[in-house]
């Protein structure tokens, strides 16, 4: 559970200047790689480094957290295991939060992760119905069917209503709150993970879910051109499901590994996204910053597109993209 995190998207600003502070909440805690390789959007996950060294934590019930989730493969890379923590005691955090948050749910697994049960699930929608008017959640997937199958069952409304009962009931925090009818629920963002254009199938499944819900892809790491049109407003599949993409966040990869975005990629990425009216949020450069970025130095190089790349590291590669800064959000 954090407070403050790094994670800039979180921290949302809407269009009538009302703020939410940034966090992270982690009731489960552990993934399996979905794509690896030259193309691989899991290659360098931030989270398997993490849980590594968390795993060691001097304090018992931190370490607990994590243990058993990572190890090395046969090249000495540490990797996820497969298996999945879950922590019943930090399901009910957003409840005891006050100040209105961003909140980045499950960002050190996958919410959609095929071991997690749906009654845990339906618990987790349960607090985020509880404070719709509070919080604001955004759930990242790599795992589009398995989203769409848990939303588009029949009866989810009302398993999701009873899990709201049972917690007023038996949760503390939750003890003045009342259920919570709306349906859909509009502090829910439904988000897919679309690093590279082989997975932007991926849009179709999110496109799939039934009902007007918030919904947004994360392009970060960008790692080719992406073309989003299909599924913006006006766009085929767009029209086809009556639904379309309300948000789209790009950025570059950091870590070590870290592989450079060619400034044409997030420029096209803007452009569609401008061009359709939806709001655009650059996170950031990564490691590598192109020339035309002003990306300069010793460094290492690589050329991309027509430009060179130099790795910078990501504090000094920042979040500008041709010299703005893109931090929209759906509100
Ligand atoms: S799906 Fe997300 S959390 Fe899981 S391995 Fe890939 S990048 Fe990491």
């Amino acid at each position: 559970m954090a407070r403050d995190t790094k994670i800039s998207w979180t921290a949302i600003v809407d269009r009538d200047g009302r703020a939410y502070r940034g966090a992270t909440w982690n009731y489960i805690r552990g993934c399996k790689e979905v794509t690896l390789g030259e193309h691989g959007e899991c290659n360098h996950c931030y989270a398997v480094s993490l849980a590594h060294r968390m795993a060691s934590n001097p304090n018992a019930k931190v370490a607990a957290l994590f243990a058993g989730l990572t190890a090395p493969d046969e090249q000495g890379v540490m990797r996820w295991t497969g298996q999945v923590n879950v922590s019943e005691a930090h399901l009910w955090t957003p409840l005891s939060w006050q100040q209105p948050s961003g909140i980045f749910v499950n960002s050190l697994s996958d919410w959609a992760h095929a071991s997690i049960e749906d009654s845990l699930t339906d618990q987790a929608f349960a607090v985020m119905a509880l404070t719709e008017g509070r919080h604001i959640y955004q759930l990242l997937t790599k795992r589009p069917n398995a989203m769409r199958r848990y939303m588009n069952r029949d009866g989810l409304r009302e398993r999701i209503r009873a899990a709201q009962e049972v917690i007023i009931e038996t949760i503390p925090a939750a003890r003045k709150l009342k259920v919570n009818h709306a349906w859909p629920l509009t502090n829910v963002w439904l988000g897919v993970s679309v690093g590279h254009a082989d997975a932007a199938y991926r849009l179709d499944q999110l496109l799939a879910v039934q009902g007007d819900w918030v919904r947004w892809v994360s392009a970060e790491p960008l790692l080719s051109q992406l073309d989003l049109r299909p599924w913006l407003p006006g766009g085929g599949v767009a029209n086809a499901y009556q639904q379309h993409l309300d948000w789209i966040v790009g950025g570059g990869e950091s870590q070590d590994g870290s592989r450079p975005c060619a400034a044409a990629w997030a420029r096209d990425v803007r452009d569609q996204t401008v061009a359709t009216g939806v709001p655009f949020f650059w996170k950031q450069w990564g490691d590598w910053l192109p020339a035309s970025q002003g990306g300069a130095g010793e460094k290492p190089t690589v050329e991309l597109g027509d430009e060179l790349s130099y790795r910078v590291g990501k504090h000094n590669a920042g979040a500008l993209l041709d010299g703005v800064t893109w931090a929209q959000y759906p509100i």
